[in-house]
């Protein structure tokens, strides 16, 4: 069965001017679609064909024969979370989220800053994430390339994607500029 591209939760034009629709257009309608049409090539005939993104993305995890096919379901995978993480002027955590937040960081201050600090040190291309663990253990990570959280057992929560070709037509090479106003006006939970 082959994937699909995911509709986008917004319109192209919805969160400028934190992120343009021009970024839109080659983010999701190059980008992303090229993930999901490179995976459909490299499954078909394999047994990765009958299971689910996540489920391709851990079988192939790690294993360097499947690389090809690890990098484009984890970055479609990617892609897909982190088009519903965003809406203009952001929504602020609520309910069990907020208070679980609060425990394991301090404030909700404390996560963005811890979350920036993330975001803006990842060496190279990457994502930040607030994830859970199995135990329900909030913590920030940081990952490289297409890595996921999903390779490792844990649930993301929010993301954000910090290859050049998220911010570079808008921010360039102020990648901490982007992830500052991604925190303060685009971050959905
Ligand atoms: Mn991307």
């Amino acid at each position: 069965m082959a994937f699909e591209l995911p509709e986008l939760p917004f319109a192209p034009n919805a969160l400028e001017p934190y992120m343009s629709e021009q970024t839109i257009s080659f983010h999701y309608g190059k980008h992303h679609r090229t993930y999901v049409e490179n995976l459909n090539k490299l499954i078909k005939g394999t047994d990765f064909e009958k299971m689910s993104l996540e489920e391709i993305v851990q079988k192939s995890q790690g294993k360097s024969e499947y690389a090809a096919i690890f990098n484009n379901a984890a970055q479609a995978f990617n892609h897909a979370f982190f088009w519903k993480c965003l809406c203009l002027e952001g929504k602020l955590p609520s309910g069990d989220m907020k208070e679980k937040i609060d425990r394991y960081f301090g404030s909700y201050d404390n996560f963005c800053e811890e979350f920036q600090n993330a975001a803006v040190s990842q060496f190279g291309s990457g994502w930040a994430w607030l994830v859970e663990d199995k135990s329900g253990k909030l913590s920030v990570i940081k990952t490289s390339n297409a890595d996921t959280p999903i390779a490792h057992g844990l649930k993301p929560i929010v993301c954000v994607d910090v290859w050049e070709h998220a911010y570079y037509l808008d921010y360039q090479n102020r990648r901490a500029d982007f992830v500052n106003t991604f925190i303060n006006h685009l971050m959905k939970f």
